[in-house]
């Protein structure tokens, strides 16, 4: 698959073998972005990291986020399969009304959307106002790594607290939109908590994913102090294989917890040879 953009989620393990799909290729067909940068600026940021390796963009200037002219005026056609839209980027108040525009133009040309975000509650109303009539074409995808605000805030400084997040997992599930959440990475060691509070508003899936390559990671982004370090190792010893074992047998037996690769290659779960099968 063409891939000319860098993606939110992780995709570096789709090198190591052609026939089984990792990252974004596990949820949908196709990525849709239009913004550089990212005004999250979570640490262990992906997008970032190769924006900096392509020198697209730096760690300092990452946070700034310009629409892309050119992806902006993309005119779309009905694929098959769903679109992921963003991938590399994510849908802040500051570009609502392009995120809009742009979403509509997916929705319109009969796609299925599957929108991936740290949810801010000013666009998650917005988006359930605008595209009510798309209802049956939309699914949410809140990415929500830990139920403490505090943790969310050191790993992504510019993305909303837990409350604001889980508020609007609450008003998209009231309003009848199809809701899953994305648990990739893992922030903390208290990931039960975070399945307990949120499956009541889940129509369909909770997705559970380890921090990848964290180390390198933060180096590239240069979120890399003694204390962003210690941080990380920290995260890396609760995500070791014997808890991540732990986890998984935990929550086995729930058809609405979903494992990403970095946990089914632990487990031995057959990983999924098909692109965007979201399973
Ligand atoms: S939300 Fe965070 S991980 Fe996603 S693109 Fe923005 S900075 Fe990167």
């Amino acid at each position: 698959m063409k891939n000319d953009e860098t993606t939110c989620i992780d995709t570096e393990f789709s090198k190591q073998n052609a026939k089984e799909v990792f990252g974004t290729l596990e949820w949908a067909s196709k990525n849709a972005n239009f913004i550089s940068g990212c005004e999250h600026d979570c640490k262990y940021c992906y997008s970032k990291e190769m924006a900096i390796r392509f020198k697209r963009k730096t760690a300092e200037n990452w946070k700034n986020e310009e629409v892309r002219g050119e992806s902006f005026k993309k005119k779309f056609k009905k694929i098959d399969g769903k679109y992921m839209f963003p991938s590399s980027h994510d849908i802040h108040p500051m570009h609502l009304n392009e995120s809009l525009f742009f979403l509509e133009k997916i929705l319109e040309a009969g796609n299925d959307v599957l929108i991936v975000t740290k949810p801010h509650f000013e666009c998650i109303e917005a988006i359930c106002r605008e595209f009510a009539a798309f209802k049956d074409n939309i699914m949410f995808r809140f990415t929500i790594g830990s139920v403490n605000s505090d943790t969310l805030k050191f790993w992504e400084a510019g993305a909303p607290c837990y409350e604001e997040r889980l508020s609007c997992l609450k008003f998209a599930f009231a309003l009848g939109f199809e809701t899953s959440l994305s648990c990739e990475p893992m922030l903390d060691n208290n990931v039960e908590n975070l399945i307990n509070e949120t499956l009541p508003y889940i129509t369909d899936s909770i997705w559970i994913g380890k921090a990848n390559f964290l180390i390198k990671r933060l180096k590239t982004n240069k979120c890399n102090s003694k204390e962003e370090i210690r941080k990380a190792e920290e995260l890396i010893e609760w995500q070791k294989d014997e808890n991540i074992k732990l986890l998984y047998k935990r929550f086995k037996a729930n058809p609405k917890i979903k494992w990403k690769e970095s946990i089914k290659k632990v487990v031995d779960i057959r990983i999924s040879t098909t692109i965007g099968s979201d399973r």
